[in-house]
């Protein structure tokens, strides 16, 4: 006898938790298999903007969320060759409530929304569970085959499969749909290290000096550091000393505490990817958040548009669900009400990989190009534009009726 459920969404991370939270808030029986045991997992996209930020307050989970242990970033700019500072990104411009990038680990994020979820009766998160196949009968995608941590198979037939399972995108690659790659010219180098009450407070501030560049991102008690290598070159081959040198010499204020750094195993790696699906469905499978379009790290943006894909989702196709079947008509919306909002940012990662990286890597420029660093001083209000653009999105997405609640108190 094989399983059955409306929808069955591949992938535990926010645009899967989001999506099936939104779809059983609308009476959708909805299954999310999670091949993790738990939300676990380090170095993830930890930066929830603006925009999401709204959202979690419509669902009623803004209080519960901000009572996380956080820190907050207002702005991000560039020190400029001259040793001053150029605002870049002013989120304190945005007219929200909430006009920082609050940093909350992405477990915390993902087990809120999993305690909400656990609250509906339609939804349904199966952890230990990882998707092997998608099932294909008449031309169209019926369901998954899964295996648990014990190894027992199964089937789960659906109305529909939505793939949020990131971006090396198993449930994609089975549906033959092939996204178009961007170059990048660099791969991140992802550590930590000690932070001192106060330092950084506030603002994102890349460093740049001789072809090196880091972002130090200011959490509770420590720095969560970048550090940008040349694409596909693998720095940990040089060692840990090699790695403290150029973090001390990059930022001359970490120069004290690099010792931290013990092996090469406390350097992560984050092999950087621009890539978007040309088509991000077939006949009963839709691909949303970073399996539709993977983002680069350059203003955190990617647990956000995956968020922001999982609420036009659920939007578009809750009432679909509850009479049966999505049609290819009602799959093909979620892209055409995404595609712009998420090549615009995909533009300016791409504008600022190639005007302020690449140049500042092949040692060509110690900061953001002169007339732009002139343009942004002389016009400090042009600094709302990449705040918006990054902090809200183009066509910012507000969780639909069904799915609004009262504010729950923090510590309820
Ligand atoms: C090291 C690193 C650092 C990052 N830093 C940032 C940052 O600072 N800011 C930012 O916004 N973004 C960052 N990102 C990107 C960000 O994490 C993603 O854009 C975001 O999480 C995308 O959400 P998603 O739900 O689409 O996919 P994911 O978060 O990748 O979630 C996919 C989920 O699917 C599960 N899964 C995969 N395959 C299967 C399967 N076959 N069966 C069942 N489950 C499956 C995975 O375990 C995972 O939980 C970073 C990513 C990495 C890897």
């Amino acid at each position: 006898m094989h399983e059955h459920t409306s929808c069955v969404i591949v992938g535990g991370g926010p645009a899967g938790m989001v999506a099936g939270l939104l779809l059983a808030r609308a009476g959708v029986e909805v299954t999310v298999l999670e091949k993790h045991k738990d939300f676990l997992r380090d170095f993830r996209g930890d930066t929830v903007h603006p925009s999401t930020l709204t959202l979690l307050d419509e669902l009623g989970l803004g209080e519960k969320f901000l009572s996380l242990p956080h820190s907050q970033i207002s702005y991000a700019g560039f020190p400029a060759e001259d040793g001053t500072m150029m605002r870049l990104a002013d989120l304190t411009r945005l007219k929200v409530a909430h006009p920082f990038v609050a940093m909350v680990p992405q477990w915390d994020f993902l087990d809120l929304l999993a305690d909400a979820g656990a609250k509906e009766s339609a939804f349904t998160l199966r952890q230990s569970t990882e998707m092997t196949g998608l099932i294909r009968e008449g031309g169209r995608v019926t369901g998954v085959r899964y295996r648990d941590v014990e190894g027992k198979t199964g089937e789960l037939r659906a109305d529909l499969v939505i793939a949020a399972d990131g971006r090396w995108s198993l449930a994609r690659r089975e549906a033959g749909l092939v996204p178009k790659e961007y170059n990048t010219p660099f791969d991140a180098w992802w550590f930590r290290i000690s932070r001192r009450e106060g330092e950084m407070e506030g603002g994102l501030t890349p460093r740049m000096r001789n072809r090196r560049f880091a972002v130090p991102l200011p959490r509770k008690g420590y720095f969560q550091v970048a550090y940008l290598g040349p694409k596909g070159e693998d720095l940990r081959t040089k060692g840990i000393d090699w790695f403290r040198e150029n973090v001390a010499d990059v930022c001359p204020e970490f120069a004290d505490r690099v010792d931290e750094l013990k092996t090469t195993d406390d350097i992560k790696f984050l092999d950087v990817k621009l890539n978007l699906l040309r088509k991000w469905h077939l006949d009963g499978l839709l691909c949303i958040g970073d399996a539709a379009h993977a983002m680069s790290p350059v203003g955190g943006v990617g647990i956000n548009l995956a968020v922001q894909d999982a609420v036009a989702a659920a939007t578009l196709l809750a009432e679909p669900l509850r009479r049966g079947r999505p049609s290819v008509a009602d799959l093909a919306k979620v892209r055409r009400r995404r595609l712009a909002p998420t090549m615009l940012v995909q533009g300016l990662q791409r504008m600022l990989h190639k005007n302020v990286m690449r140049p500042v890597m092949e040692g060509r420029r110690n900061g953001p190009p002169a007339p732009m660093v002139k343009l942004f001083r002389r016009f400090p209000v042009l600094s709302y534009f990449p705040a918006r653009l990054l902090g809200l999105g183009l066509r910012p997405e507000h969780a639909p009726a069904f799915a609004r609640r009262a504010m729950e108190p923090a510590g309820s």
